[in-house]
């Protein structure tokens, strides 16, 4: 029971936080809106006037005994507050419980009110159509279950709550798509595009998906394959009309564009070199944006910059409205678009089905006619409508082109020169809202229904309420570009600034250059980032690994990662780490196809994750944070012989498999000719201490006493704790974008083919100036240090070393004492003696290498071992803490609110199921 409320407390402190915040930022907008309706009516309506208290009237029918929501926010949390502020007074789960439990008065107190509070819980659930049978507290063996219902009810009343924030805020979540009449409710489909037939959706399980049963993925039809590879993206474009700077030969040359090695069957590397030979000297002009110059050129004329007389739109019912969805009829429309001085344009998308989105419809409206563009059908066609797009005398409508603009490079190679956008007008108007439906209810008083913006667009034939929707899209734009034009010359006093400053904007946004989705190792930290909760180290690497199956997959299969697996349900597998693969599709509800496919690949992901060292959920979220590796603190302090402080950029370019460390030697014997000069540098070498190194394993294994081996063994087991701030090898790019010579190219791009050629040699030449530089460095290293051996062994031989030292004192004391054999003798073995505790003060710094290298466990405080505590000893040990706390708890004897999760250790071998991980963290 006790448990059952901590967790109910907890969760919905956390998920309160979130709900709660979303609720102020709802009633910052709801009173602005407000505000805004106020200003309205004061300024345009009458009639409204004469009902000033018209607010108020609608504000007292909130709810009964609340003025408004801000008075029932106000009461409700304070209630809250209060009862998590009493529930965190109970006794503590555990000692303290157990304790009080003792005595029967609390018992039967507890028991009361336990049952008291089921009923209330089961009352709320029931409200909510959960399961409720909450009731029976006596079945102790039920807890895990009740505790689950809880949870589960938790997340059904707070999704509500949330899907009714986002409809009062205007955002609609229905995941449902809406069909029209006559088109079947969204069911199964397990197929993959490219692998059609293979994998036949014949099972019995039904899934309420983002699709309709009888739409055919139109990728199949497209006559370019997509190319979802991990490379960047580069332009269509192979014409371009309306030029003031011709198009670069990269794009007119079909030999360059086409002829990508990978078609052949030649080697990956061997592709890439070809490749590359090949598309270097076009770099820049690959990622450049085809039309920036005539965009940095585009002047706006005069009249476009003079107040318009608004040209009232047809009525819709009397304009005529072609479906186009033949070449011919797209001809015929291109040639319609250059005869007029404007059109307007809006796009259907379709993102769920699909890696990249496609774009399904195309709407254009000139003053006179709709057309609706199938462009699945004629998608490798769209290019031709290049020649209206940037024709710079053709002003383009759009409203919130932001997405278009690069949908259009994407799918068709289409560019927009002369772009007015009604979005970017609304918001210099400093209109109440800037969607669409807003402007055709303020300037066209037409009411929208934009239930079918998320409609599955794929769908044909085109039912007639899809049509209507999308012509209504544009019809109306053409006439609200001249009221904004208008306006913004009115609320400047007739000063063109402000238009100015709109087709300015709107030249930025056809500006705009269309990115792939890049999958880098870091990808998935951006996403990890977003959400509160740290992970420890396990939960961080499943999201990791699940992340990186989750790209590869959806790249294959040309599916959205949202398709695959979407990112709640990720994070939940991440956090749980489910042992078996029935808990990974227990995660997901409703399973998505591809997991149910591929559970037992998702569960060794997992596996994985669970083997990593377990290290404290903070250090996790450093990680995230970015700061890795994290770095040490500066070390002032250091010996005369401590090299290890040698900045790193003086060493950067030896590399120590170059520079083998003479170890033990501090002086090197052999003077050789200035072109070992360079050797002197491993003076910069940090020194090393032996015992466990790695390096000299082999040849040194011999020499090795059993004790020593068995010590080396052990500590081999080990895995290193400090991996997770090293740079990891392992890059998880598609396996397709690994055997794919173009996913290289990505590599290669991020390296140094987005570098210019003369930056390149740039850099080289950079890099053989340092190394000459390094190179007199060590020349007069090498002289200081023959210096500084002469004048030591000059020292030597005038000092008496501490035995004779010692001899001297003994023989004045008296006693009888023999000498040392030889005085040479004695001077090796104090030096080597010196050597010793110079090598073992020395604290050697990492070199910084690319490769992983294993952690160096001869630096680590190896007194754990001698049963001595450790200070700070970062991995985690789940005896030692629980042990920690207890004695913690009986020393002070106080309540400890904040741990109150770890008390709950009485059930902690009831774990198995990898259930503990719902309890609260800290
Ligand atoms: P619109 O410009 O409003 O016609 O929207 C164009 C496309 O953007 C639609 O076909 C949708 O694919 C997508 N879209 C628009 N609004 C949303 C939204 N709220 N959520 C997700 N996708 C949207
Ligand atoms: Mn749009
Ligand atoms: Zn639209």
């Amino acid at each position: 029971m006790a448990l059952v409320l901590h967790e109910y407390r907890s969760q919905r402190l956390r998920r309160r936080q979130g709900t709660s915040s979303r609720l102020a930022a709802h009633m910052f907008t709801r009173n602005q809106a407000m505000d805004s309706l106020k200003k309205n009516k004061t300024s345009t309506s009458h009639q409204q006037d004469s009902h000033p208290d018209a607010r108020e009237e609608e504000a007292t029918d909130f709810c009964s005994g609340f003025k408004d929501v801000d008075a029932f926010v106000k009461y409700g949390l304070g209630s809250v507050l209060s009862a998590t502020k009493a529930s965190a007074g109970l006794p503590q789960a555990g000692d303290d419980f157990d304790f009080y439990r003792s005595f029967p008065g609390f018992r039967e107190f507890c028991g009361v009110q336990g049952d008291k509070l089921l009923f209330c819980m089961s009352q709320i659930m029931q409200h909510h159509n959960c399961r409720s049978r909450m009731r029976d507290r006596h079945k102790i063996t039920d807890l895990e279950e009740r505790f689950d219902m809880v949870v589960d009810s938790n997340d059904v009343i707070l999704e509500k709550v949330g899907i009714l924030l986002d409809e009062a805020d205007g955002v609609n979540r229905s995941q449902q798509p809406v069909m029209p009449a006559g088109f079947l409710p969204p069911k199964i489909v397990v197929s993959s595009w490219n692998r059609k037939g293979s994998s036949s959706g014949s099972r019995g399980e039904t899934f309420r998906l983002l699709q309709a049963k009888n739409i055919p993925r139109p990728q199949l039809k497209f006559k370019e394959k997509v190319d979802n590879s991990n490379t960047p993206f580069i332009p269509k474009i192979f014409i371009k009309p309306n030029a003031q700077k011709p198009l670069p030969s990269y794009f007119t040359n079909k030999q360059i564009r086409k002829e990508r090695p990978e078609d052949l069957d030649i080697p990956a590397a061997l592709a890439d070199f070809i490749h590359l030979q090949r598309t270097q000297e076009h770099v820049e002009d690959m990622f450049a944006h085809p039309y920036q110059y005539e965009l940095d050129h585009l002047t706006v004329p005069e009249n476009l910059l003079s107040k318009p007389e608004p040209q009232m739109y047809k009525p819709i019912e009397e304009t005529r409205c072609s479906f186009v969805d033949t070449l011919c009829d797209l001809v015929a429309l291109n040639e319609k678009l250059n005869e007029v001085s404007e059109f307007a344009v809006d796009l259907e998308h379709h993102s769920y089905r699909s890696f990249l989105g496609i774009t399904c419809l195309m709407q254009i409206s000139t003053r006179e006619e709709d057309f609706i563009i199938d462009t699945l059908e004629l998608r490798s066609e769209m290019y031709i409508l290049n020649e209206a797009f940037t024709n710079q005398s053709i002003v383009k409508v759009f409203h919130g082109a932001d997405s278009d603009i690069e949908w259009l490079q994407r799918d068709f190679g289409l560019y927009v020169v002369n772009l007015f956008d009604t979005h970017q007008a609304s918001r210099a108007l400093n209109l109440a809202r800037h969607s669409l439906d807003h402007l055709l209810k303020h300037f066209c008083c037409v009411d929208s229904d934009k239930r079918y913006q998320l409609a599955d667009w794929r769908i044909r034939p085109l039912p007639d309420e899809m049509s209507l929707y999308a012509r209504s899209d544009t019809h109306y734009l053409l006439y609200i570009y001249d009221c904004t034009r208008a306006q913004l010359l009115d609320v400047n006093h007739g000063q063109p600034g402000l238009l100015q400053s709109v087709w300015n904007r709107s030249k930025d946004v056809s500006l705009k250059k269309y990115a792939k989705p890049i999958f880098t190792e870091e990808s998935y930290l951006e996403v990890q980032r977003k959400q509160k909760k740290s992970f420890n180290t396990q939960q961080l690497t499943a999201f990791r690994l699940l992340f990186a199956w989750r790209d590869k997959l959806a790249r294959q299969e040309d599916e959205s990662t949202g398709y695959v697996l979407p990112t709640h349900m990720m994070r939940k597998i991440s956090e749980e780490l489910p042992k078996e693969p029935q808990g990974i599709i227990a995660c997901c509800n409703p399973v998505p196809p591809l997991v149910r496919q591929q559970v037992n690949e998702l569960h060794l992901l997992v596996q994985e994750a669970r083997e990593m060292p377990l290290l404290k959920a903070e250090v996790a979220v450093q990680k995230t944070k970015g700061l890795l590796p994290i770095k040490k603190p500066e070390v002032t302090l250091f010996g005369p012989h401590d090299t290890s402080r040698v900045p790193e950029s003086n060493t950067s370019y030896i590399s120590t498999d170059e520079l083998p460390v003479k170890q033990g030697v501090l002086f090197c014997d052999d003077h050789k000719s200035d072109a070992d000069l360079l050797e002197i540098s491993s003076l910069m070498s940090s020194a090393k201490i032996s015992l466990f190194e790695e390096p000299g394993r082999n040849e040194c294994q011999d020499s090795l006493s059993v004790a020593q081996k068995k010590a080396r063994q052990i500590i081999e087991s080990f895995e290193n704790p400090f991996r997770m701030y090293l740079p990891s090898n392992d890059v998880h790019i598609s396996e397709n974008a690994k055997s794919d010579p173009s996913s290289k190219i990505f590599e290669i791009s991020r390296r140094w083919k987005l570098q210019s050629m003369e930056q390149q040699q740039q850099d080289l030449e950079s890099k053989m100036k340092a190394k000459k530089k390094a190179q007199e460095k060590a020349k007069k290293a090498r002289e200081e240090r023959n210096k500084a051996q002469e004048s030591y062994e000059e020292s030597l031989k005038n000092v008496p070393t501490v035995r004779q030292q010692a001899a001297e004192c003994a023989k004045m004391e008296g006693k009888k004492r023999e000498r040392a054999p030889s005085e040479a003798g004695d001077s090796t073995s104090i030096q080597n003696k010196k050597l010793k505790t110079a090598q073992k003060t020395k604290k050697p710094e990492p070199i910084p290498q690319d490769t992983f290298e294993p952690f160096d466990y001869s630096q680590s405080d190896l007194k754990v071992f001698s049963g001595t505590k450790a200070k700070d000893n970062a991995q985690f040990d789940p005896n030692r803490q629980s042990r920690d706390f207890k004695k913690k708890k009986f020393a002070g004897g106080k309540k400890n609110n904040a741990g109150a999760g770890k008390s709950m250790s009485y059930i902690a071998g009831r774990s198995d199921r990898g259930f503990r991980h719902n309890w609260p963290k800290r």
